[in-house]
């Protein structure tokens, strides 16, 4: 259901994704594993339209996503969990959940936020917190959280377990088995298979840019 073909993406003058193709099954818990700096972010973000490749496709669902506009794209039930979580200082963890609901409008957000309070109940008992009070670990939750809202489908999460207690970390595993019962489709990027691997359906090394299976 996801499928990256011959992707190569630049950044300035830099080639940083090579010849990339992969795919992704629905339902499946997919990780895409290498070093920092490898082009593991620039891999996601390129999947969610945030940076054009200079050649390749990607295809979600029979869409084209290099070629779908961004309100469309909204609409096809992805949702990314950036590295550096990025909620908004001045709201609360429940307003930053739902800021995906204001730029795009979902209709049965209330349905969803249920859905993800069910999955992740210390998020609802943040919810009123600013999330500028939130420890790291939690804002990562918020994140993750965000992610939801919009990708009932297809997350993309970008090491989700980096830089939190191990605590935390395993927290963020047991979430994603409960997520991966519920069918959702998952790509982790992670420098390592320490939180993740037991999760995990399939693995995709990435080096200096080039995509390899460990199949
Ligand atoms: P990390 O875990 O450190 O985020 P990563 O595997 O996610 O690593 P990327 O962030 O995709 O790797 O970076 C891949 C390469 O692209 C690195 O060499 C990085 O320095 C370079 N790069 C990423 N963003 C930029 C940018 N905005 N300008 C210049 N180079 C960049």
């Amino acid at each position: 259901m996801l499928k990256a073909s011959r992707l190569n993406v630049d950044i300035g003058p830099a080639r940083i994704i090579r010849d990339g193709s992969f795919e992704i099954e629905t339902g499946q818990m997919v990780g895409l594993i290498g070093a920092n700096g490898a082009g593991k972010t620039t891999c996601l973000r390129t999947i969610m339209g945030l940076i054009p490749p200079v050649s390749g496709q990607v295809s979600f669902d029979h869409f084209e996503l290099t070629k779908t506009p961004a309100h469309q794209r909204a609409t096809l039930g992805i949702g990314y969990m950036p590295e550096d979580r990025r909620l908004v200082p001045s709201q609360t963890a429940e307003e930053n959940i739902l800021t995906p609901v204001w730029s795009v409008g979902i209709p049965d957000w209330q349905d969803r936020l249920a859905w993800i309070y069910k999955l992740i109940p210390e998020v609802e008992a943040l919810r009123e917190r600013p999330s500028t009070s939130l420890s790291g670990g939690q804002q990562k939750l918020v994140a993750l959280a965000r992610a939801l809202m919009l990708g009932n489908k297809l997350l993309l999460l970008d090491e989700p377990s980096e830089g939190i207690a191990p605590v935390l970390a395993r927290r963020i595993s047991d979430i994603l088995a409960d997520m991966k019962s519920e069918g959702v489709t998952v790509l982790i990027s992670e420098s390592n298979t320490q939180h993740c691997e037991d999760l995990l359906d399939r693995m995709f090394m990435i080096e200096r840019g080039t995509i390899t299976s460990n199949d």
